[in-house]
């Protein structure tokens, strides 16, 4: 049964962050009635999407005390899923053709989603909520409040209390690197996906990329146009892997690495050994907050954060604390979308949350299940197949309908597509049909005016 009017509550809310994750919670919240101030360190909304050609002093950003970039953004970056399913349910992220400084193809650039995310802040008046060029560095709980610090680009120290925290800070910004065995010793150098932006700094150079997985394969290929050699090694091969990649003449596959030696070669497990100049590492990323104290409550090991009951509340500290986008392998944006209804809709109280202990049990629950299948703690938060049930149980949750199926749809060929055609799956496809499906779909919840005669630039 719904609460009664008089039980709910409008709040002060703290979002950390204004990207796709931080727009969309304060659109949510605002919706509900909270009123919300959004902290961006950056100049600009966006997020990971705003590129920049700086990068990192440090190339592994292993000095903690570094001035980070945000970004992890190459420059030849094109998205990894058709734009159909990318965009928030509500907002399509479809091509604009009468601006001819967009990109209007199904996997368009970097640039093409920072434009779809500007577009959704001025269409949602959402910059008014945003403090720019202000950093939260301290977030803790204050009785049953939040106290929130912050720091602005001109030295200035803010401390508040809010009555809850919406944390949206991203997770592609603290690089993980790998171990490889002798490396201290081996004298190339190494640099971390995070800081690479352009190949020129590797012309004619031996290139080892580790990670075969969305920028492994883009940023080996990018680096293959001007280097001598690139040598993909990847933990999921077998160790005799070792293969010439089909269509270039100096990419090849090989196991993971064995050792980096002092005379300059790796060796790989498959046996074969480069003299190599650089490592690049394309291992993924760290869940990070830096700013949140909650006495050692929320932890993060191996990448698993937690407790996070269903990924999004800290049975302990909720609903003052909340965390939008930290799964992954998803359909993101409507994700983050999903999952802002519902922390506006339970701070407000018209949705309740059950007991601290039934919601501890549900997270114990989940990684028993994590356990029993063998999974490292890393895997936490991946969705993988279970994300079609976790994405419509939120759904119901604040009484949205399920996903589309052919948004589900696009997502799974989108994966196979780019692990098994990673030098075509942004321009050749075979799932037109889902296209149209999507394109009629936003036609008859007429967020869309008309079907586009040529629906994109067809990829067949
Ligand atoms: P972010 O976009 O990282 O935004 C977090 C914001 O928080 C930033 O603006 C940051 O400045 C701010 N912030 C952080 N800390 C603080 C602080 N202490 N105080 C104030 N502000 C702070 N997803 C897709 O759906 N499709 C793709 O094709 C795709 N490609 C990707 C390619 C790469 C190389 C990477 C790394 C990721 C890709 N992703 C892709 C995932 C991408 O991260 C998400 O699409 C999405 O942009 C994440 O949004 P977010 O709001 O969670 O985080």
């Amino acid at each position: 049964m719904a609460p009664a009017q008089s039980t709910i509550k409008s709040l002060h809310v703290a979002v950390i962050g204004a990207g796709a994750a931080g727009l969309v919670a304060a659109r949510e919240l605002r919706d509900e009635n909270h009123s919300v101030v959004v902290f961006e360190r950056d100049s600009k909304v966006g997020g990971l999407w705003v590129y920049t050609p700086e990068s990192e002093v440090d190339p592994l950003s292993l000095d903690p005390n570094r001035t980070v970039v945000h970004s992890s953004v190459y420059d030849s970056l094109r998205t990894n899923l058709p734009r159909e399913c990318m965009g928030y349910r509500d907002f399509p992220f479809v091509p604009q053709h009468d601006d001819e400084s967009r990109d209007p193809r199904r996997y368009p650039t970097h640039k093409e989603v920072l434009a779809y995310l500007e577009d959704f802040a001025r269409e949602f008046k959402l910059v008014e909520m945003v403090r720019f060029n202000t950093e939260v560095v301290l977030v803790e709980p204050d009785g049953l409040k939040w106290r929130v610090q912050s720091k602005n680009s001109d030295g200035i120290s803010g401390d508040e209390i809010f009555d809850a925290v919406v944390v949206c800070n991203g997770h592609y910004t603290e690089p993980r690197v790998a171990h490889v065995p002798g490396i201290d010793s081996w004298p190339g150098k190494q640099i971390h996906s995070h800081n690479y932006r352009v190949p020129d700094p590797f012309k004619d150079q031996v290139v080892v990329v580790i990670g075969n997985f969305a920028s492994g394969t883009d940023i080996s290929r990018d680096i293959m146009a001007v280097a001598k050699e690139v040598h993909i090694a990847s933990r999921s091969n077998s160790s005799e892997t070792y293969k010439q990649l089909p269509g270039s003449d100096n990419l090849w596959l090989h196991s993971m690495i064995k050792s980096g030696n002092e005379d300059g070669s790796i060796v790989f497990e498959n046996g074969k050994v480069v003299q190599a100049d650089t490592i690049v590492h394309c291992t993924g990323y760290k869940y990070y907050f830096p700013f949140l104290n909650t006495n050692g409550y929320i932890t993060v090991e191996d990448n698993c954060v937690g407790p996070l009951y269903k990924h999004v509340f800290p049975p302990a500290l909720a609903p003052g604390l909340s965390f939008v986008g930290v799964p992954w392998m998803t359909l993101l944006f409507f994700m983050f979308e999903l999952q802002s209804k519902w922390v506006a809709a339970v701070l407000s109280g018209r949705i309740k949350l059950p007991s601290e202990d039934k919601m501890m049990e549900d997270v114990t629950a989940d990684y028993a299940i994590r356990d029993t299948h063998g999974l490292p703690k890393r895997y936490t938060h991946r969705l993988g197949a279970g994300n079609v049930q976790y994405l419509n149980w939120i759904a119901e949750q604040v009484g949205a309908p399920p996903g589309e199926q052919w948004r589900f749809q696009e997502l799974d060929g989108g994966y196979v597509r780019l692990a098994t055609r990673p030098d075509t799956f942004r321009d050749k496809w075979d799932d037109d049909h889902l296209i149209v499906e999507a394109y009629e779909d936003f036609l008859r919840q007429k967020l869309i005016t008309s079907l586009p005669s040529e629906l994109l630039e067809s990829g067949n």
